[in-house]
């Protein structure tokens, strides 16, 4: 049995190695409609847990072989904060990692339990699922094993922030005809000012899902982007950006589609065409659009550059 994968190249959050903590079947307590993994009766525990000195064991095995490992991953063919030994599990991952960085992958329904919260304050990045703003999306789309709102979820994230010193990223999974309605972007708008995310990553159904579900193509994503408020990290990270054709952009359509969202370089080549990125390069040599380094990645924006400018006066 593969207690872990990889490691495998993140362009979210680097070089990673993954500890699958439900390593013989799937174990989730949400039955996703565009889950990776087959469908499965949700369920909210593992039954026959390992002890989290294998997990050690064959980390310290996989370590071995790729020291050039940057990130250690806790997953699992579901929902890995299901498993029972958590706290035990993190503590002695953080005596042997080294420099490398730990995250955790996770849908976040068991904030709501202390300990889990506890056990994840001492890792270095967490990301949480949040794909809805309103009850009936969150059922339909998510299916939790218990009766779960997203305001309870956002109320839960929010006491985990308080104790956790780490990177926050939340991920918003897009499906077409389910939480792409404007009144259901709305709704996750409010919940997700208040969170304290580092990021916030915008995806669509890019693999085989357990459900026939319909994914949404870039510019759809861009335009979803577009309505979250402008100061919310939001950023677009589906593999199916390769699927636009990039369009004609003028100055003044940079500079406003930069004021209402950054965007990273793969987002412009994108959405650019050449012209257009050779306008973007002369805003940016005339300082009128400005870098930012979020979590690994950059992100060009305007009113990132307008804070600097106050805070150092080094831009006009
Ligand atoms: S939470 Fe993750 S593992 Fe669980 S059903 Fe949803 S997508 Fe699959």
């Amino acid at each position: 049995m593969n207690l872990t994968f990889g490691p495998v190249p993140s362009r979210r959050f680097g070089l990673s190695l993954g500890l699958d903590l439900s390593p013989d079947k799937k174990r989730c307590n949400y039955d996703c409609l565009y889950c990776e993994l087959a469908a499965a009766k949700p369920v909210d525990t593992i039954d026959d847990p390992l002890p989290a000195d294998r997990f050690i064991d064959a980390l310290k095995e996989a370590l071995k072989d790729h020291p050039e490992t940057e990130v250690i991953t806790l997953t699992a063919n579901g929902e890995p904060t299901l498993y029972p030994y958590l706290h035990e599990l993190i503590q002695k991952i953080n005596t042997l990692k080294g420099e490398r960085k730990s995250l955790i992958l996770s849908n976040g329904s068991t904030l709501h339990d202390p300990a889990v919260r506890s056990a994840l304050a001492q890792l270095d990045m967490v990301k949480f699922s949040f794909d809805c703003g309103t009850p009936r999306c969150l059922k339909r789309l998510d299916r939790p094993l218990r009766t779960l709102e997203p305001a309870t979820l956002a109320r839960h994230i929010q006491t985990f922030r308080q104790i956790f010193q780490g990177q926050l990223v939340l991920e918003i999974l897009l499906v077409a005809g389910i939480n792409d309605k404007p009144e259901e972007i709305a709704a996750l708008n409010t919940l997700l000012k208040n969170l304290g995310a580092d990021r916030i990553d915008l995806g669509t159904v890019d693999r085989p899902p357990a459900y026939p579900v319909t994914p949404l193509d870039y510019h759809a994503l861009h335009q979803i982007a577009a309505m979250f408020d402008a100061d919310l990290p939001v950023h677009i990270v589906s593999r199916r950006t390769i699927q636009s054709q990039p369009a004609r952009f003028d100055e003044a359509q940079i500079l406003d589609t930069l004021a209402k969202r950054p965007l990273t370089m793969e987002d412009m080549q994108t959405l650019f065409d050449q012209q257009s990125l050779q306008t973007f390069h002369q805003l940016l040599s005339a300082d009128r659009i400005a870098k930012k380094e979020v979590m690994g990645l950059t992100f060009y924006g305007t009113a990132f550059s307008r804070q600097k400018s106050k805070k150092t006066g080094q831009n006009p």
